[in-house]
């Protein structure tokens, strides 16, 4: 007799079922500062507001016509035009998803810059395409324009994603290299700006000089990570590609109203974003005079630092009840390298007093 549940295991792609599922970390009780996240939330009043307003909709309803109005809502808070196509995912992360399998042909080739965000290459390899990716220059995580052009060139990527700012390295690329990239690009070229609120650059000139440069951004690091909405920005022929594959109810009506609430009081995110672009610089200044740690500059709500032990450092933190995250084990540019997200003011001494004793 043969076991149903082992016949049906065996029908799951072998490479699936080696695979391991996304762990986060479990965070209950300790300062979270592991995952970019805002630490501000609304204000009471606002948080009132928003209750009444999700207390009235249609939850009966599939979301339709809301889910359009959201997406071009988006698009004017990005200050582009209504020429210019856009999408939405459930989160960035979603439209990684679709991107990926928009391009999905035997053979095809993804490439993005490492270390870099984990999902281009995850989905990649669940797609099974080929992952390309290239190395930064060790000493300051700047794109190699040198290596970029010669993978571009011998592996025809159909798909490259540029993270502007990267994570986990928090850097703005050089534009001129970006501008050059797109241009040798075969393919799409997806700028992914999720940390713009905190950057002093954007990429949409490079996307309206160069039609196969996409934007994606996401609400996520502006306040709204447990929302859940990312959206792509480009050329309309490009975009309605993405938009055939995006499951027509992926954007809940609950997610939809919360982002068009946020929009409306899109001056109090603007507000925290400002506080945590100053709060990044006294971070900053504070982690380089740490002895022994090196710091990189930084364009987003995190900042990356080498210390002499990441593990000790890391498990100390965690034991004082303080949750960074520890990325040296993704690429081997990242040895001792450990990543701190930007806190309130308040979080932020925390993290440097608790810092400066497992230090010492
Ligand atoms: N892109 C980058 C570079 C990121 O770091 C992240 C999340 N950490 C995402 C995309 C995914 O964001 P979202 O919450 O919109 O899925």
């Amino acid at each position: 007799m043969t076991d149903p549940l082992q016949q049906a295991l065996a029908c799951i792609r072998p490479d699936v079922r080696a695979a391991h599922a996304y762990v986060v970390q479990p965070s209950a009780g300790a300062l979270k500062l592991d995952a970019m996240e805002n630490p501000y939330r609304l204000p009471p009043e606002l948080q009132q507001a928003l209750g009444a307003r999700l207390g009235a909709l249609a939850l009966n309803r599939y979301p339709a016509e809301r889910t359009a109005e959201l997406a071009r809502a988006l698009a004017r808070h990005a200050g582009v035009g209504d020429e210019v196509g856009v999408t939405l995912g459930n989160g960035s992360d979603e439209l990684i998803g679709l991107l990926t399998l928009a391009v999905a042909q035997p053979g095809a080739t993804v490439l993005a810059p490492v270390p870099g965000f984990v999902m281009y290459e995850a989905l990649a390899r669940q797609h099974r395409l080929n992952f390309v990716g290239v190395p930064l220059r060790a000493h300051d995580f700047e794109l190699d324009e040198a290596a970029m052009l010669a993978a571009i060139a011998q592996h025809q990527p159909a798909l490259i994603y540029l993270a502007y700012p990267n994570n986990p390295t928090a850097t703005l690329w050089d534009a001129g290299v970006i501008e050059r990239i797109a241009q040798a690009a075969p393919g799409l070229v997806v700028m992914d700006e999720a940390y713009q609120p905190f950057a002093s650059q954007d990429s949409l000139g490079l996307m309206a000089r160069q039609p196969n440069v996409l934007v994606m951004r996401t609400m996520s690091k502006f306040g709204l990570a447990g929302v859940r909405i990312g959206y792509l920005l480009g050329a309309a022929a490009l975009v309605d590609q993405v938009e055939k594959l995006r499951p027509p109810y992926n954007i809940s009506v609950l997610n939809a109203e919360a982002a068009f609430f946020a929009l409306e009081h899109a001056d109090v995110y603007a507000a925290q974003a400002a506080e945590l672009r100053q709060q990044r610089e006294r971070l900053f200044a504070a982690l380089q005079a740490l002895p022994g740690v090196h710091a990189w500059p930084s364009q987003g709500n995190m900042i990356l630092a080498r210390v002499p032990d990441a593990a000790a450092t890391f498990a100390a933190l965690k034991a004082r009840g303080v949750l960074i995250k520890n990325v040296s084990a993704m690429h081997p540019l990242l040895a001792n390298c450990l990543r701190f997200t930007v806190g309130t003011p308040d979080d932020n001494t925390r993290l440097l007093a608790e810092l400066t004793s497992c230090l010492s």
